[in-house]
């Protein structure tokens, strides 16, 4: 991890998460409550659902949320869908966009994601832009050519005063429980922070790039200490409070 960039842990609930998860949600703040030396930022993306509630609550615990998708438009006849600026104005600081399940289940192309991307700057958002190769392409030797076109088709040009993150997330670590190496993953850190810095300049140094895929307790001290390994993006382990925390102390 690169020493200078405070690492950031968010969770992606997905589709998960009633009412009741709320105490989760508390318990999580009551764990950190006790942590003595914090290092990292800590966000959570709820469902849209629990945005509000969570949102007003993480303000005390000191747990940023997020949206899991908006639309590009800030309104307007789009039924069932949530706009960037509606995302802050329920509290939310981050959106992911581009994840590889709204990727596959609702075929968003590159210019969808960095349409959202930009939406979400727009709504003064932080977007944590999800790229990722499936297996089959990491199979073909493909793995670095895809995320470099993903990153070149869905990052958007920004102001300066602008923030992004990046979340690689290779498809097939996703919820399987396997991960790549720690040597594929450094590889690929530092293949996204060279096209980073090759686009943005030394800005591109600043820009935080998390690796997300079956990150874990057990996993969670080694693969956030590779280098350009700038924080993780948590699926399933971010449902448990004690997952959670085990994960935000390791980093
Ligand atoms: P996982 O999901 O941690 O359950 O593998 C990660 C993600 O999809 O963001």
């Amino acid at each position: 991890m690169a020493s200078d960039i405070t690492p950031l842990i968010a969770g992606n609930w997905k589709m998960n998460g009633l009412q009741a998860q709320m105490n989760e949600f508390q318990a999580l703040g009551d764990k950190l409550a006790t942590l003595e030396n914090r290092n990292a930022l800590v966000a959570i993306c709820p469902p849209a659902t629990l945005l509000a509630a969570m949102s007003e609550k993480g303000a005390v615990s000191g747990i940023a949320t997020g949206g899991q998708d908006c639309h590009a438009s800030p309104n307007g006849a789009h039924t069932g869908d949530i706009s960037a600026l509606m995302l802050k104005d329920a509290g939310a600081a981050y959106v992911i966009v581009g994840h590889s399940e709204r990727r596959a289940d609702h075929a968003e192309t590159d210019a969808q994601v960095r349409a959202k991307a930009q939406a979400g700057i727009a709504a003064g958002l932080v977007p944590i832009i999800c790229v990722g190769e499936t297996r089959a392409e990491r199979e073909a030797g493909k793995a670095d050519a895809i995320v470099a076109g993903q990153l070149e088709g869905s990052v958007p040009d920004m102001a300066s005063e602008a923030e992004i993150v990046i979340a690689y997330e290779p498809v097939w670590a996703i919820g399987t429980g396997l991960t790549p190496t720690n040597a594929d993953i450094a590889q690929m850190h530092a293949g996204i922070r060279r096209l980073l810095v090759e686009r943005f300049g030394a800005r591109g140094q600043t820009i935080r790039i998390l690796y997300g895929g079956s990150l874990k307790p057990a996993n969670a001290k080694e693969i956030l200490a590779v280098e350009n390994v700038n924080g993780g993006l948590v699926g399933g382990a971010s449902l448990l409070a004690n997952d959670f925390f085990a994960i935000i102390s390791a980093a």
